[in-house]
């Protein structure tokens, strides 16, 4: 079967709205043709990320009731911790309300002026706080996953050689090596066991630790299961274990596999530094037995990283996000290949052939989208990373013009997932007829989110 059924049923419901195309059309415009400024209950599919938007189980749902809100010594956080040691194998759990707290607390304590983190692709948000911390941010991602036609199995892996060349050259001055699982920022691409294996090896060689960012590992874990040789047979936590048996920690968004709408952690074997990241907790965040969460979301986080390993849950999970780049690709609709682990990355330049980087081609297409069908995506591409070069007044974009359609966790059926794939087989069979954009307002940084455009007719 092309696309098991979900392995679940329904017992609540949320209403969505079907509006007119008068209707998108005219929010359109109020938004300046920027979805990110359409309100949510205009929207009839919502693609724009994976990040908190999971639908909660009824065993979740009962943690939330039974969710012990005490200030210090919560029984729910020794659910939390137990969870989290019993997986990675690591004794050491702080728990933070978001991923990027666990970064901000990581970097501001390892990183100084003249080292440099390295990692198969930073996070924008861990490159973010390395940057932040005066440090700089490296990828060594392998070549492979810049080329977004190669259907290759593992392109979120770390270029070894790379790696070994630059832990010698900067002997010292490198305080830690990160493994993004799956690599999010080249398109949900898994990281091999062998890889993660051999990226330990030589971490320890030189003396520097070597941390996850854990935030989709079901989903890597389960490419492991079925692409990698020797693991057929094994269970997800099996696989899970083994995976962080490699690593000196790891952090964690909870808001992706562990299936709930906030919360985060990190956990370590040093005891040390855990402690340093303990104190300044305590500053940003709140006791170290609940880390600036509610009792109620450390049991939802407790019970969700068992489900998000469920072999039922990731096998129609992975199968549902290649069923849709399956659907497109079969049209003629270049798509990042393979299919990552939670979301669709569509080749906005060879979509809207006709229209130029400077005239925001992912954009355009996100505009059609809504237009269309309501549905929202999310442009990356010369409006997300690209900029004005204030002498020569040319556009410098980056490499790919994408435009991401990330599938919340449990959310939507196959009806959804075939609706989206029909109403972009639709906009593509005219696709000559979407416009090129030219900017209104633009802010000075992270200009995507509240920048306001014009179609150029
Ligand atoms: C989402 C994400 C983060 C940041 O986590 P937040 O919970 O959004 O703060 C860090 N790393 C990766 C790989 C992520 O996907």
């Amino acid at each position: 079967m092309r696309f098991p059924a979900e392995p679940f049923r329904i017992k609540v419901v949320e209403k969505i709205r079907r509006t007119t195309r008068d209707e998108r059309e005219q929010l359109l415009q109020r938004a300046g043709l920027n979805v990110f400024l359409i309100p949510s209950d205009s929207i009839y599919v919502d693609l724009l990320t994976d990040s908190g938007t999971g639908a909660m189980s009824d065993q979740q749902w009962a943690g939330l009731m039974i969710g012990d809100e005490s200030y210090a010594g919560s029984k729910s956080f020794f659910k939390f911790e137990a969870a989290i040691r019993d997986i990675t194998g690591f004794p050491n759990v702080i728990p933070t309300h978001q991923g990027r707290v666990a970064e901000n607390l990581l970097f501001s304590t390892i990183c100084s002026e003249g080292t440099t983190v390295i990692a198969n692709t930073h996070f924008d948000t861990t490159r973010a706080n390395v940057e932040a911390n005066r440090a700089e941010a490296l990828d060594l991602p392998v070549k492979e996953a810049l080329d977004p036609s190669l259907g290759k199995l593992f392109k979120g892996n770390m270029d070894l050689v790379k790696l070994e060349h630059e832990l010698k050259s900067r002997k010292g001055h490198v305080p830690l090596v990160v493994m993004t699982v799956t690599n999010n920022s080249t398109g949900g691409q898994p990281v091999s066991m062998e890889n993660v294996r051999a990226t330990s090896k030589l971490c320890k060689q030189y003396g520097v630790p070597f941390f996850i960012d854990c935030a989709r590992f079901a989903e890597n874990c389960w490419f492991i299961h079925e692409l990698e040789p020797g693991y057929k047979g094994k269970a997800i936590l099996e696989i899970a274990r083994e995976l962080f048996s490699h690593a000196d920690g790891c952090w964690m968004s909870a808001k992706k596999d562990a299936l709930v709408n906030i919360g985060g952690f990190l956990a370590m074997n040093d005891s040390d530094l855990s402690r340093k990241l303990q104190q300044k907790l305590i500053l940003i965040e709140g006791f170290p037995t609940y880390g600036g969460l509610a009792g109620r979301d450390l049991e939802a986080i407790a019970v969700g990283l068992y489900e998000g390993m469920e072999h039922d849950y990731l096998q129609y999970r992975t199968a549902q996000v290649r069923f849709l780049g399956e659907m497109l690709l079969d049209a003629g609709i270049s798509i990042v290949r393979p299919v990552g682990g939670h979301a669709v990355f569509i080749d906005a330049r060879s979509f809207c052939e006709h229209i130029p980087p400077e005239q925001f081609p992912g954009v355009a297409l996100t505009v059609a989208l809504y237009r269309e069908a309501g549905i929202r995506g999310v442009e990356i591409g010369s409006l997300m990373f690209g900029h004005t070069d204030p002498k020569t007044g040319k556009h410098v974009g980056p490499h790919l013009e994408l435009v991401r359609l990330a599938i919340p966790r449990r959310v939507y059926t196959t009806s959804h997932i075939t609706y989206v794939a029909e109403s972009l087989l639709e906009i593509y069979k005219s696709r000559e007829k979407i416009k090129g954009l030219r900017l209104t307002y633009e802010a000075p940084v992270l200009r995507h989110f509240t920048a306001r455009m014009e179609e150029i007719s």
